[in-house]
């Protein structure tokens, strides 16, 4: 670009930035190498500046000036997101928002805290309240409030209480807009879904506000199946349960277990697996459960007994921590999103286990939306290129399932955004169209319209 980054750092003072190539660069990647082909496309893609605000007029002044130059702005978290959500396309100033961290309120069921608060740090503030986040993903020790609700969906505690998008967990959004003089606006209501998983592309979250529960003295519990039909059909039962008030419920292939060598000779070997959280108190039924699907109970352990035996948090083989225990061991492997259209058909599961043969394992999470459990699969695909990614996608389609692309960097293309709401706000709060440039596929061609018509086109298709 022709911006001249020393004269542009000079004017963020007193921010403080990062101009050090090889640290922006660190600071321009996220988890997008999970797939071969968004590591094609964006591991040459670099910011040219780093600021890390430290307060919310800091952040303003930020985006002032970025707005000055017409300069690209990338909002950045702990940078742990999938799909190259925080990589800059286009260059320009990268905004990490680690240092506006507080936690500014604990109500009686919510938290309020600074966009860029570490999870882990909220849920540590809030267990002192005998709460905790209703629902968090397994990278909380890096991930921050904000960029888990501008760029996350769900995760541990999703089976009890929702995925984000649930109404009631997200309670408030305050979020800048990029102009000569950045307004805080405040979201609140369905208002907060516009914002909410859109990659940070029309607005800068500096606050949020979530729904919290009560804490539970939570069991880790892993059991074990000699099918993968069984351990689905388990899965499902205890996701459904009403007696247990399980905050987790993940079924693993046995194959990927394999890469599980932190639980070897704590879990019987070669067979397939459910990981579980249930509280102490449910922990019988729990047991009864397990029996009554066939399983075995394997594992089931007190917080301090698990540390003791230096066994990772159980969500560390769930949700997408559980392909990334197979990449730490294999970069080839990579992985898909597909929801699974009727959770309850277990069989229909099972002949589609059987049909993905040795590239395909899968991996299903179940979680809940609107009272109804829902079930999402996360395989691990052993990636032969895209025609063959391609395939499976409509080998999956033809069996009852949705593909929500993990391997793009649009934000059409993953099914989140079904119609173009989030890009007629986009006009109104970041109208020179800096934030998060080249991830919006229809912005292009509806930017030159005003709001109320681009809210009211016609839904995109993928
Ligand atoms: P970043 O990656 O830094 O940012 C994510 C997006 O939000 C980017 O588009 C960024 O531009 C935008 N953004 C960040 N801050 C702001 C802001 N203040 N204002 C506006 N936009 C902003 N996700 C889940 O939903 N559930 C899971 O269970 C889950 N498990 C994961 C497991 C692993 C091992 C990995 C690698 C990822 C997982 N993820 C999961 C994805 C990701 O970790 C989470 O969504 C996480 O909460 C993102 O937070 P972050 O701070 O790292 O965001």
């Amino acid at each position: 670009s022709d911006i001249d980054w020393p004269a542009f750092a000079a004017a963020l003072a007193p921010v403080e930035t990062i101009a050090e190539p090889v640290l922006v660069k660190k600071r321009s990647r996220d988890f997008f190498w999970y797939s071969p082909i968004l590591n094609q496309k964006l591991r040459t893609c670099f910011g040219d500046l780093v600021a890390r605000p430290k307060t919310r007029a800091e952040l303003a002044h930020c985006l002032a000036v970025a707005w000055r130059h017409d300069a690209p702005v990338t909002l950045r978290g702990g940078g742990t997101g999938n799909y190259g959500q925080s990589v800059p396309l286009h260059g320009g100033l990268i905004v990490e928002t680690t240092d506006l961290n507080r936690v500014l309120e604990i109500g009686p069921d919510f938290v309020r805290a600074e966009a860029g608060a570490l999870m882990a740090d909220v849920n540590t503030a809030l267990a002192d309240a005998g709460q905790e986040m209703a629902m968090f993903p397994s990278t909380q020790d890096i991930a921050t409030i904000g960029g888990f609700v501008a760029g996350g969906s769900a995760g541990i505690g999703s089976v009890a209480n929702g995925p984000l998008r649930q109404t009631g967990n997200i309670l408030q959004i305050k979020a800048f807009s990029v102009e000569e003089r950045p307004v805080e606006h405040v979201f609140g209501g369905s208002d907060v879904l516009r914002i909410h998983h859109a990659w940070g592309l029309n607005g800068v979250i500096s606050e949020v506000t979530l729904r919290t529960v009560p804490r539970r003295d939570w069991i880790s519990c892993m059991a074990t199946f000699d099918s993968y039909g069984a351990a689905y059909r388990a899965g499902l039962a205890l996701a459904e349960s009403t007696r247990i008030d399980r905050k987790l419920a993940s079924v693993v292939d046995a194959r990927i277990t394999g890469y599980f060598p932190r639980l070897t000779g704590h879990i019987r070997p070669g067979k397939h697996l459910l990981v579980s959280l249930v509280p102490r108190e449910d922990l019988d039924a729990f047991r009864t459960l397990i029996a009554a699907q066939g399983g075995y109970p394997d594992l089931t352990l007190q917080e301090a007994e698990r540390e003791a035996l230096n066994i990772p948090h159980v969500f560390e083989f769930a949700w997408n921590h559980t392909t990334l225990q197979v990449l730490k061991a294999d970069r080839t492997a990579t992985y898909q999103q597909y929801g699974v259209n009727d959770p309850a058909d277990a069989a229909g599961i099972e002949a589609l286990h059987d049909k993905l043969g040795d590239r395909v394992w899968m991996h299903h999470e179940f979680s809940r939306y609107d009272g109804r459990v829902t079930a999402s699969d996360l395989p691990i695909i052993w990636f032969e290129g895209e025609d063959h990614l391609r395939q499976t996608d409509r080998l999956y389609a033809a069996n009852g399932c949705t593909v929500y692309d993990a391997h793009t960097n649009e934000i059409e293309g993953g099914g989140m955004k079904p119609d173009y709401r989030h890009l007629a706000l986009k006009k109104r709060m970041d109208p020179k169209g800096l934030l998060n440039m080249g991830k919006s596929r229809a912005w292009d061609a509806v930017r030159h319209l005003p709001p109320e018509e681009i809210a009211a086109l016609a839904a995109p298709t993928a």
